[in-house]
This record gives structure tokens, sequence and C-alpha cells, in this order.
């Protein structure tokens, strides 16, 4: 039977708004409006009549376009009819859109769950009436649309039809939702756990929304997994950890602060026991005090606190720290408790013995003091009666006035060492216990270097030695000019002492990019390897200086004063061919020279050559 071929007896209500066509034209021509159909309505009214052949009723969900161009989703249903000896086809044509139109405010809804986007709807009579790609999905079916216009009991095995019948639409309809965890089926049959949610429409439609509770089982599993390590965490570490939120008892302690305070733990799933103990004794009042801080300012603290119990005792290192909440919502306080016991033992321990060894130092300088001080008195005695005693020597005899002479000559050398030594120990003994504390004057280096070299010409007048030193003019530097003056005088006079006669000794004073320095060099016998190491040690002296008058303390000062001023000291040697000390400072120097002068001093009886000394002499 070719339904569009026969005639249309009643139309009612307004097929253009679905089909495109008027009732007119449809009740006239109805094979015509077929064929001037849009695409979609003349398949979905073919798809309805082909199934009218084999089935007395038709419900086809359908999309057709109405006059005004709208696509709809059209719920169709036809019936044959039997009425006195003829058939009738009954049709008739829902528009689903109203289930479009509410998914935004359904999405809304509290009582959905946003994140599951599978979705379904069915009307009053449980109809499916949409059904979105998600769900279909879920159930094992490929198209949302296979399911459309089918019982939602098509979805779910007996039993969970039975629930949703007497216990979820119940339910949806005292309270307007329902959710709830049962088996759904899918296409093939195989059936799978479903987290389902209802919720109500107007007019008595249902939403559901569906997801697998298996998913969710494994992530819920995998949270409960990484909050039980988390937890193990927290028990495994050696600090103690207790964890409360402002204003309200402890969530959490962990079983090292537990067995430090004698507390049962308390277990985050269980409610607190005792962390109360905690909150109650009085012992704990700092800390109630502290983290009461902390919960107000938001500031972390940390204290020492010393602790008690059972014939033990403790030093706590406490740290009470504000947990925030992603919001930014101070939400708890945690205190780390860390066991300080032997750390504070060992910290005080080692106070003491920095107190002690700077105690025993300054005895120590004292000791020195006094005791090169308590030397010089008999000292000078010894040089007032030596002088008077080589007054006398003119009124001996000849012969024995001069062999007294002799031995007073050996006197006065000896007197001379021991003074040198006692100037020395004193000297050294105040640098070491001297640090930079005013700041040092701005000295012009040129006017310091030339007056040291006139003077040291005086005292090396038996020698002849060429001092020779080569200046930049216009620098100043600020250094201590007691103690640099110290320093170059045992360098030169080191030259002086440890070279042969008629060689030079070449001092240059110069500026380098760290800032300016000075070097003494000298031609003479040179450091041999085996000493060059402890040179700077006091009372170290080389093997090859024997003969030569000297105490080993004249380098351990300069070190000393090179330390003071933070400079720096490097020399080179060669045996047989001399040695050349370099000082270097990073003192702030002003202006920049513009020239060089070289201006060659000369030991008395040496002879004038005017020599500027720009390398090393070997
Ligand atoms: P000393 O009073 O013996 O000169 P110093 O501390 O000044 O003591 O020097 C330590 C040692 O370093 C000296 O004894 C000497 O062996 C060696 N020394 C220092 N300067 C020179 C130098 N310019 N030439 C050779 N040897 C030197």
């Amino acid at each position: 039977m070719d339904w569009a071929r026969r005639k249309i007896v009643y139309v009612s209500g307004s097929p253009e708004k679905f089909f495109g066509v008027s009732r007119e034209e449809f009740c006239k021509e109805p094979t015509a409006c077929l064929r001037s159909m849009p695409d979609y309505n003349r398949a979905a009214m073919l798809g309805v009549s082909q199934e009218l052949k084999t089935q007395r009723r038709v419900i086809k969900v359908v999309r057709a376009q109405g006059q005004d161009g709208v696509l709809r989703t059209l719920r169709c249903s036809a019936q044959l009819v039997d009425i006195d000896g003829r058939t009738l086809l009954c049709g008739s044509a829902l528009s689903l859109d109203h289930a479009e139109a509410v998914m935004p405010a359904i999405a809304r809804r509290r009582d959905i769950d946003t994140a599951r986007e599978a979705l379904a709807v069915t009307d009053a009579e449980g109809i499916l009436t949409y059904f979105n790609q998600e769900q279909a999905a879920l159930f094992g079916y490929d198209h949302a649309t296979e399911l459309v216009g089918q019982s939602w009991r098509i979805l779910y095995p007996p039993d969970a039809v039975h629930l949703i019948e007497t216990v979820a639409i119940p339910g949806l309809s005292a309270r307007g939702a329902w959710r709830g965890r049962l088996m759904g089926k899918r296409r093939d049959g195989s059936l799978f756990d479903e987290e389902l949610s209802l919720s109500r429409l107007p007019g008595d439609g249902i939403v559901w929304n569906g997801g697998s509770a298996s998913e969710e089982k494994t992530a819920a599993e995998r949270l409960i997994h990484s909050e039980a390590l988390f937890w193990a965490l927290l028990n495994a570490v050696d600090t103690g950890v207790l964890i409360r939120p402002v204003g309200g008892a402890y969530e959490f302690v962990n079983t090292v602060a537990a067995n430090w305070f004698g507390l049962d733990s308390v277990d985050p799933t269980q409610p607190a026991t005792g962390g109360k103990q905690l909150i109650d004794d009085p012992i704990f009042a700092s800390w109630e005090e502290s983290g009461r801080k902390v919960a107000s300012t938001g500031e972390r603290l940390i204290f020492d606190f010393p602790f008690k119990r059972g014939g033990k005792e403790w030093i706590f290192e406490v740290q009470k720290t504000p947990l925030f909440l992603i919001n930014g919502e101070l939400s708890h306080v945690c205190t780390l408790v860390r066991d300080v016991t032997q750390q504070r033992l060992l910290e005080r321990q080692a106070e003491a013995t920095a107190r002690r060894t700077m105690e025993y130092g300054e005895m120590q300088r004292e000791f020195i003091s006094m005791v090169s001080h308590e030397f010089r008195t008999p000292l000078t005695s010894i040089q007032g009666t030596h002088y008077l005693l080589s007054k006398k020597v003119g009124q001996l005899p000849v012969e024995q006035a001069n062999s007294m002479e002799k031995l007073l000559g050996l006197q006065n050398e000896a007197l001379k060492n021991l003074k040198e030594l006692v100037d020395q120990v004193l000297l050294l003994n105040r640098l070491e216990h001297s640090a930079p504390g005013e700041p040092m004057p701005q000295v012009g280096v040129a006017d310091f270097f030339s007056k040291l070299i006139d003077g040291l010409n005086v005292s090396v007048a038996h020698k002849r030695i060429l001092l020779e030193l080569a200046l930049p003019e216009n620098f100043t530097a600020s250094f201590d000019v007691a103690k640099m003056r110290a320093a170059f005088e045992n360098l030169v006079s080191n030259g002086l002492k440890y070279s042969a006669d008629d060689t030079k000794v070449r001092v240059k004073v110069m500026l380098v990019p760290q800032g300016w320095g000075f070097s003494v060099a000298d031609c003479g016998r040179g450091i041999p390897e085996a000493d060059q190491a402890k040179l700077f040690q006091p009372f170290h002296r080389a093997g090859n200086v024997q003969g030569v008058a000297g105490t080993g303390l004249g380098l351990a000062i300069v070190r000393r004063v090179v330390d003071y001023h933070g400079g720096s000291i490097t020399f080179t040697t060669a045996l047989g061919k001399g040695s050349e000390f370099l000082l270097v400072f990073s003192s702030p120097q002003s202006p920049e020279p513009d020239s060089v002068a070289i201006s060659p001093v000369l030991g008395s009886g040496a002879i004038k050559l005017p020599i500027a000394m720009t390398r090393p002499p070997f």
C-alpha cells in the first residue's frame, strides 16, 4: 500500500510549522506535496510509511524542516486504525525541541554533575526524546538517534529497571532528584556499573545523567591510594607533624610527634583524640599562643621548645606554618617539630670552645706583650752599661783596649739582635690581634715611599747597594701608615740583607687593575725551594742564610699587614739570582696617574744610575 497516493481525510494543527507545507496542500495533492518537500521531510515521511507496511504502529524520531527553515526533531507516531471495515492511517508529530531547549538550564542545575556529559531525556511516558553522543557511547550505541523514541527500559537489566521504577522515580517525585549506582545494559547485552542521576523536568520529563562508575571508582581508588601514601610519608619522616584547622582540634598527629609527646596519634579519618590532650596540657600553652599568632598573621613562626617526659629531656625546634587553600584562604596551621637536642648541645659546646679560644688568644697576647715589655727594661739597662763601658775603653792600655773593643762589638751585635727580636715579637703580637675598624687615611703614596727610602738610605749607609724607586705620580691610597711601613721596611731590609755589595734593590710602586701595589726586587741569594712553603711562618729561616742575623719574623709581619689590608702577596725567586716580593691592595685611590716619574734614590756611596725598572730582574 502506498500511503502517499491515498487521500488525506483530516489534518489538524499546523503542519507547515513542522513540515513546511500547509494543511490545504497536504490534503489536496499529497504526492506532489511529498515531492516538493525538503529532503529531510520526504525521508521522514517515507521512513514512517515504509515501516507501516510491516507493522500497525510506528513511533519514529525524525528531523524535518519547517516553513521557517528551522530543522526540528520530531517524534512521529503513525497507526493503522480499522473503522467500519476501512483502514485509516492516523499520524501525529510532536516537536522534541523542548528537550534541547532545556539542556543549558539542565546543565546549570546543581544536582546534575556537569562534569559528566552523558545526558538523556525521557518524556512523561518514559520514551527517550533526547540522547547525546556521550550517553550513546556509554551504552555501546553508535548514534544517539538509535535510541530516541525507545523506552529507557531497554538500557537496563530487569533488576535495575525494578530499582528505577520502585526507588529512583518515586524518589525523584518526592525530591526532584535522585542519585544512585546500578547496572546499565549495553547494546551487546553486557552489563556495567553506572552512576546515575535523575532530575525531574517540567511536564514529568526526566533528565538522565549517567557515567561509568568504574572510571569514578578507579579515580576514587587512586585518590585514596595517594592519600594513604601521603599519610604514610608523614608518619615515616623523623619530624613531628601536627595539623589542625584554624580554631579547630588537631586532625592529624604523626607517629613521631605522638611518641615524643606521649599522645595517641590521630588518624585523619577518625575523630581527634590525642590532639585534644595536647591542646589542654598547660605545657603546650606557648604552642597554642604561637598557633593563634600564625592563624591571625599568616606568618611562619620558629622557636625552641624544651620538653621533659618520663625522665627524658629534649629540645625541639617547633615551626608553625600556615597552610593556605588554592583560593588563598588560611585553612590550617601545620606544626613541624624537629629534635634538636644533640644539635643544640653541640652548638653550645662549639660556642664555649670558641669563647675559650678567644680567652686563650687574649691571654697569649697579654702574656707575649708583658714578657716583651719586661725584656725591654733590662735590655735598656744593659745597653746603658754597654755605652758606659765603651766610654771607658779609651782609659785602658792599648792591648787591653783592643780586645775589650772586640768583646764590646760582639755584645753590641747581640743587643741589637735581641732588641729587634723583642720589637718584632711585640709588633707581630699586635698585628695578630688587630682587625681593621676605623676607616684608614688616604695617603700620598709617592711621598710615603720616598720618605721611607730616604730613612733606609741612612741605615744602610755602610753597604754599597743601590736602592732604586719607580713611582707613578699623583695617586693616593688608603692604608694604615705604621703597618704598611713595617711591611715595606721588612721587605727592603731583607733585600739588602740577603744581597751582595754593589747590587741593586729595586722598589716599584704601581697601579694595577685591582688597585695598587708595590714590589721589592733584589739580585741576592734567592730562596731554596724546600723553604718556600714555610717562608711566612714565624721563626722560619731558610737553609742558605746562616751567618746573616735575623729573627724569622719579618715575613710573618709582612703577611699579617697584607691580610689586615685585604691584599695579596706573591713572590718569585731564583737561587743565586734574586727574589721579588709583590704586594697588591684593592684600596680606593685617586686620581689616575697621568705620567710615571722615576726617582732613583741611592744608598750613600752608591753610583748614581737612573734606571727605570719595569721588569723583575730575572
Ligand atoms: P729574617 O729575619 O730571617 O730575615 P724574615 O721573616 O724576614 O726573617 O724572612 C724569613 C726567611 O726568608 C729569611 O730568613 C730568609 O731565609 C728568607 N728570605 C726573606 N727574604 C729574602 C730575600 N730577599 N732573599 C733571600 N732570602 C730571603
